[in-house]
């Protein structure tokens, strides 16, 4: 990808990099808190959990809506945690952990940290490894956000927050029936920072509000579906005896999510690209390129620089 590539000129991932943001997913989580204002309240936000966190521009955000702009004397009481599969490099007041949310060792962690305290706000901007495989995706897809879910429901306090990314496919009113369950409100979410052109959104679930019978439990050797047995989502499942033999929902269980636009008109278009002209690039040389906000942990290409440097870089012959 060149400089002047149009992914470069992509009106975000500059706005990320003169922020000091590492991705320009930072405006996603910003522009959903536009609307739905999950961070502006200070009290609830004293324990937030950013799962599938790398490379950390939601983590900043938060740290920086916890921490820096926050109005109270002592935040010895406030922890943020950002969990990845990947390493990632310190942010201020965010402790780091390189786990896999689907491991039960992750949550033990997680509730170590917070001193067995549940958390006021849960987030997960997780996306697999794409295969190219269109049906494979998309099963790791809904895993992971399921694995997600599962992971919150044994964390976040009574009336919390769960943000995700989810990826509006085929079958995706079945998670919002699913959430339906949990949370008093569930709203479905594009920001204007999200390509229009990609099937990404956002579901907010506000107010976490389990069936107080249920104690949900994470145990390696369960299936997701055990998992949220007596927990009245679990009813919910598909129906193969009709003709075509496509699977279809029981009658009444679809549900359809509001769905909302926000970030307002008057932020970027995610489609939009700014361009160089002659006076443009005349009076700015030296300031059209930024450096990255944060350079890569462990790049591919960091053994080919080091052989590079010490003179062993061959060519394949
Ligand atoms: N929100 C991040 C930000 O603002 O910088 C970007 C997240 S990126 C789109 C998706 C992340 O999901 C990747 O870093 C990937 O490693 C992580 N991920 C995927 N599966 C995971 C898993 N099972 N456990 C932890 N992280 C996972």
């Amino acid at each position: 990808m060149g400089k002047s590539s149009k992914d470069k000129r992509d009106l975000y991932y500059r706005k990320a990099k003169e922020e000091g943001y590492r991705a320009r997913s930072a405006y996603k989580l910003l522009q959903l808190n536009e609307e739905f204002h999950f961070l502006d309240n200070e009290d609830n936000l004293k324990k937030v959990v950013d799962l599938c966190a790398a490379p950390g521009s939601w983590s900043q955000v938060l740290s920086r809506k916890m921490f820096t702009e926050s109005k109270e004397v002592d935040n010895k009481n406030k922890k943020l945690i950002a969990v990845d599969l990947q390493p990632m490099s310190p942010i201020d007041n965010v402790i780091t952990l390189q786990a896999d949310i689907t491991h039960p060792k992750t949550l033990a962690r997680i509730l170590e940290i917070f001193g067995n305290e549940k958390a006021d706000f849960v987030c997960s901007d997780g996306a697999p490894d794409v295969t190219g495989l269109h049906d494979l995706d998309e099963y790791v897809q809904q895993q992971l956000i399921m694995s997600a879910l599962q992971l919150t429901t044994c964390i976040l306090k009574q009336n919390g927050t769960f943000v995700a990314k989810i990826f509006r496919g085929r079958d995706i009113d079945m998670l919002y029936s699913q959430l339906g369950y949990l949370f008093d409100r569930v709203v479905c979410a594009k920001p204007r920072s999200s390509r229009g052109t990609s099937l990404e959104a956002f579901i907010v679930c506000l107010g976490y509000n389990p069936p107080s019978n249920w104690e949900p439990k994470l145990d390696i050797n369960k299936s997701i579906e055990e998992f949220f047995n007596g927990c009245k989502m679990s009813q919910l499942s598909l129906s193969d005896d009709n003709d075509n033999k496509l699977p279809q929902w029981k009658d009444g269980q679809r549900e359809i999510a509001k769905f909302m636009s926000c970030g307002g008109l008057q932020s970027f278009d995610s489609d939009a690209t700014y361009h160089y002209d002659d006076e443009i690039l005349s009076n700015l040389k030296d300031k059209l390129s930024l450096d990255p906000v944060q350079s890569p942990t462990n790049p591919p290409y960091k053994k080919a620089l080091e052989l590079k440097r010490s003179g062993k870089l061959t060519r394949a012959v």
